[in-house]
């Protein structure tokens, strides 16, 4: 059984796949403990791999997110053994402290990760790194964290605490990582379904 804070609809908000209809799948627990988190991923319900897999058929959805919290803390293979086999696109997104199992890897669709400044990186590529500009996140951490971890897209998404959205600061850092390379690797996310007022 997997802990489960929500499952709803929407539109992927952020990175490459932003306006694309999903159906998140919010799971419960993290391992990290960010002082501006503001995803709340308590314990709601405890579903299986088949219930979850009912209730995405029932929806109708071809795309779906797994997220958190941590996904990565549960066994997700049968669950998403169970969504490609029913045509589903499979997305993850993870705080990059956890490296997939092979077939795991091999079974998602894309791994979209947010590594955080101190935690370790235990990921070892991804399809898009979004990096929150927080307190103490500079180009150097930018910089080593594409480094150690290859990826196709590389996003800023200014941190939102609730009393502020750093976007300026977002695109001066973007400026820094960006002046030196005619192909820019670096661009800006931002929640637009937090603009949209969308969940
Ligand atoms: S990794 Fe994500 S879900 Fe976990 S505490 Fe940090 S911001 Fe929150």
């Amino acid at each position: 059984m997997y802990p489960i804070h929500e499952i709803f609809e929407s539109l992927q908000g952020e990175g490459r796949h932003t306006g694309r209809p999903c159906l998140f799948i919010r799971f419960a627990g993290c391992n990290l403990a960010c002082p501006w988190c503001d995803t709340d991923h308590s314990p709601r319900l405890r579903l299986s791999a088949n219930d979850l897999l009912a209730r995405v058929e029932a929806s109708g959805a071809k795309s779906v997110i797994l997220t958190g919290g941590e996904p990565l803390l549960l066994p997700l293979l049968p669950l998403v053994l169970g969504l490609r086999e029913r045509g589903v696109w499979v997305a993850i997104e993870t705080n990059a402290t956890i490296e997939p199992e092979p077939d795991l890897r091999e079974a998602l669709s894309y791994i979209a990760t947010s590594p955080k400044l101190g935690a370790p990186i235990a990921l070892t590529r991804a399809d898009e790194v979004r990096l929150v500009v927080a307190d103490g996140v500079d180009a150097a951490w930018c910089e080593a964290v594409r480094a150690r971890l290859p990826a196709t897209d590389y996003y800023l998404s200014p941190c939102d605490d609730g009393t502020r959205l750093r976007v300026h600061e977002a695109i001066t850092l973007l400026g820094r990582l960006n002046a030196a390379d005619p192909t820019p690797p670096w661009r800006l996310s931002l929640q637009t379904h937090k603009l949209a007022d969308i969940p």
